[in-house]
């Protein structure tokens, strides 16, 4: 064990009530890996407290464990853990009046470093495949419960092992778990391939608005969409996941629009030259090489010349 797994460990050990948090818009990453740790370290007799800024979507919500999450946390704790979030900003409210994490674990590119320890793995496909790694050297032992949530992670942040960044190691784990007796293709058909109906008509109006130029593919998604379709989430219902396997573009971007003022912004890489998460940052978000997004003020219209105007950009300076 290194000196950062030793620390991790020693924080554990010595910790009676613990918060685990992660990011706000929780993915089935940050979702598996909070759930994951927070079941582990219950086992060994751990107060634990999982709190995320916007709560467990409803599609979620059959996870081992989901009932733990809450919106704001209560009392003291004596150690802060966040999961899968890159900054101190992107944990939403949830950490709210305490104090930034004692523990931060994660894979993403642009982690700023934002906790006391930072286990930070770019090269992992998901944090989930983080706490796979090293859960057992802080003696946590992974069950078929725990196991659902960390395949979960694995499987969203990877799409279905089909990424570019997808790892041996991550296809060793997802075994690993199968042989605990994890369902893989339950956990991947409800966390990637089932929707609803109204999000199908919600891709619709999405679909429609589709455009492209200069290797660039893009889509809005309006408050408008939203209430014509009866969709409830103010995401994108996953569409970037569609727009991104269409064949002529280098830069796959969804624009969804949040309010008068803010607008979602999602960037997919689809070259393997491309890289979306320094666009990310330019913006005041993150995220991964092929993967990024940013929280952006202004009008969807605003937004929108911005944003593909510094993609433009920056596709001129890619190979
Ligand atoms: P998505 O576009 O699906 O929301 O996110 C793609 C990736 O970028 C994910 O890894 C996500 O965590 C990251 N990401 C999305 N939005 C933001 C943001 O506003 N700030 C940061 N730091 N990362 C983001
Ligand atoms: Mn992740």
């Amino acid at each position: 064990m290194n000196d950062l797994q030793k620390k991790i460990k020693g924080r554990i050990d010595a910790a009676h009530r613990i918060l685990v948090t992660s990011h706000i818009r929780p993915d089935g990453d940050a979702i598996g890996s909070s759930l994951a740790l927070a079941l582990a370290l219950i086992s060994i007799g751990k107060q634990v407290e999982v709190v995320l800024s916007d709560g467990i979507p409803a599609s979620f919500r059959y996870l081992p464990g989901s009932d733990l999450v809450r919106t704001k946390a209560q009392g003291d704790f004596d150690l802060i853990i966040s999961v899968d979030c890159s900054d101190l900003q992107r944990v939403g409210k949830a950490l709210d009046g305490y104090r930034s994490p004692d523990i931060v674990i994660d894979h993403h590119l642009t982690n700023d470093a934002f906790g006391e320890l930072n286990l930070i793995d770019p090269t992992a496909v998901a944090t989930a495949s983080v706490l796979a790694r090293y859960m057992p050297a802080w003696g946590l032992v992974i069950t078929a419960p725990i196991g659902a949530n960390l395949m979960t992670g694995l499987v969203t942040d990877t799409l279905g092992f089909r990424t570019s960044n997808t790892t041996p190691e991550a296809l060793r784990q997802a075994a690993d778990l199968l042989e605990l007796g994890v369902d893989l293709s339950n956990l991947y058909f409800r966390s990637l391939v089932s929707h609803t109906f109204q999000a199908s008509k919600y891709w619709g109006a999405g679909l429609a608005s589709l455009q492209r130029s200069d290797g660039i593919i893009w889509a809005t998604l309006t408050v408008a969409d939203r209430k014509t379709s009866g969709y409830t989430g103010n995401d994108d219902a996953d569409l970037i996941n569609i727009v991104s396997t269409i064949s002529e573009a280098d830069i796959a971007i969804m624009f969804v629009e949040q309010n008068k003022k803010q607008t979602k912004v999602s960037w997919r890489g689809l070259k393997p030259a491309v890289d979306v998460s320094q666009l990310a940052c330019q913006f005041g978000g993150g995220g991964h090489k092929a993967a990024a997004g940013a929280e952006c003020s202004g009008s969807l219209e605003e937004v929108q010349e911005k944003v593909l105007a510094a993609t433009r950009a920056s596709l001129q300076f890619t190979p």
